[in-house]
Order: structure tokens, then C-alpha cells, then sequence
């Protein structure tokens, strides 16, 4: 499975360094040219043609760094593509999304649009535990993890490899368990939203920091196993680096935006 970085970051910024300017952007994956995970940054991180090509939006929850470029891939093909994207979570999120965003008040309801052929999108409410076979060959569990507001993480898999996605999390079991029984597990993708120094944010907003991964990630019990970091606020990323670099994992990287890796 192809995974592209398009956002790695718990929020959108321009950061300037010695070298240069590095563009922090909100969570986004696409997986295999056509699934997305997580809809932070999407519209603006691919070109249109790529946009076209998108048959899948898979989201952990209705946070808006996790949503918010959905409406402009929809303005962007829109009267473009023949095909619905699918918009798939559990029922809270995809029934969220149309209630909060897609309400005829913020935006247009392009799940049920009047006059309209048929709508760009469709929702697809999945089931925690159970297995589901997107139109992409990729199967996805969802699995309910431990944040804010209902959240799941995701085992995502194909013939050949299965990664896990945790979403937004603080401490959660069942995701590990499952972890640790999963056959094929190339990597497993956690998020870290502050460094240590801020443990009582992350733990009131059920967030990790680089101390906490290290305890989630012992759960799974494969030593290892690839570990991909994602979600760091902008203005911390720096402080998160330094201090996962200080952790004892033999395997880990911090994702960053344009990022490609093959599971
Ligand atoms: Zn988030
Ligand atoms: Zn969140």
C-alpha cells in the first residue's frame, strides 16, 4: 500500500526555518491514489486531476483539523466526475458531518443535493469491530479509541500489508489488542498532538505526548514494528522531535508533509 503524507500536523502553519519555509498543514493521508484518511488537508494539498481520482474519504472524527477540506474537493468536482465519493465512519460522524458542516447553512448538502443528477457524495456508516471492503480492494476496521468527542482508529488493510491508524487518542486499549493480533502489520501510525512539557493540556484535550506514545505503543508488543508519528501542533513540533528522538524505539519517523511510504 502507497500512503502519501498530505497533512501530518494537528493544525495548519507557515513555518520559517534556516533553510527556508516548511508549510505545517492539518491530517490528511491518501492511500493508493484514491483513499483518503482523515480530511485536514486534501483539496489543497493534491491537483485536480489527483482530486478526480478520489473515491474514498475515511475519517476518525468530526474534529474540523480531521474535516475541514471536504466542502472545497466538492466544489472542486463538482459537474466534474460521474462518480460519488464516499464519505465512510462510524454513524455519529457521518451523520455529524451532514447535521454540522453540510447543513444547507455552512455549506450546501452535497449528500442530498436538489435538482441535482445525483449527489457528489454518499455516506457509509461503518460498524466499530467489523470489517468493510471499500470499492478500492482495502479493507477497513474501525475500532472506537479514547478522545473527546466519539472517535475510531482504523486497521486498514490489503492482501499484501495492514497499518493502523489510531486517530485522535489518549490512553486506549482495544486498538493495541487488535494491533497485536493483526497478521501482515507493517506499521502502525499514532498521533502525538504536545510535548511532554504539556502533558496537562494533552490529557485534558485526550491527546499523547512523545511519553505517552512510547506507553501506547508497548501494547502492541512488536518491538519492531514501523512507527509513524503524526499530529503534532505546529508551534511544538520542534520540542515533539527532540524528545521522541530521546525515546527508546528502535524504528520511529516523524511524518512530514509530501512524505511517501510503501507498506
Ligand atoms: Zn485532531
Ligand atoms: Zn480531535
Amino acid at each position: 500500500m502507497k500512503i502519501r503524507v498530505l497533512g501530518a500536523h494537528g493544525s495548519d502553519l507557515l513555518v520559517k526555518g534556516l533553510t527556508g519555509s516548511t508549510n505545517c498543514r492539518s491530517v490528511g493521508f491518501l492511500v493508493n491514489n484514491e483513499l483518503i484518511v482523515d480530511a485536514g488537508t486534501l483539496a489543497s494539498g493534491l491537483t485536480l486531476e489527483e482530486q478526480q481520482r478520489v473515491k474514498h474519504i475515511l475519517l476518525s472524527h468530526l474534529h474540523l483539523d480531521h474535516i475541514k477540506d471536504i466542502p472545497p474537493l466538492v466544489d472542486n468536482l463538482f459537474g466534474l466526475v460521474d462518480h460519488q465519493v464516499v464519505v465512510s465512519s462510524v454513524s455519529s460522524v457521518v451523520e455529524g458531518l451532514q447535521q454540522y458542516i453540510f447543513n444547507d447553512i455552512i455549506f450546501p448538502n452535497f449528500f442530498h443535493l436538489q435538482g441535482s443528477k445525483h449527489a457528489i457524495l454518499r455516506a457509509q456508516g461503518l460498524e466499530p469491530m467489523a470489517e468493510t471492503v471499500l470499492s478500492s480492494g482495502i479493507s477497513v476496521i474501525p475500532v472506537l479509541v479514547n478522545h473527546t468527542v466519539e472517535t475510531v482508529g482504523y486497521i486498514i488493510r490489503d492482501d499484501t500489508a495492514a497499518w493502523i491508524y489510531s486517530g485522535d487518542t489518549y490512553h486506549t486499549e482495544e486498538i493495541w489488542e487488535v494491533a497485536a493480533r493483526t497478521p501482515n502489520l507493517k506499521g502502525v501510525f499514532i498521533e502525538v498532538s504536545f510535548p511532554d512539557s504539556m502533558m496537562d493540556v494533552a490529557i485534558q484535550s485526550k491527546h499523547l505526548t512523545p511519553m505517552l506514545l512510547a506507553q501506547e505503543y508497548r501494547k502492541i508488543g512488536k518491538s519492531d514494528l514501523p512507527l509513524f508519528v503524526y499530529h503534532m501542533k505546529p508551534i511544538v513540533r520542534d520540542q515533539i522531535i527532540e524528545e521522541i528522538a530521546h525515546l527508546d524505539i528502535e524504528n520511529v519517523t516523524v511524518l512530514q508533509e509530501g512524505q511517501e511510504i510503501e507498506l
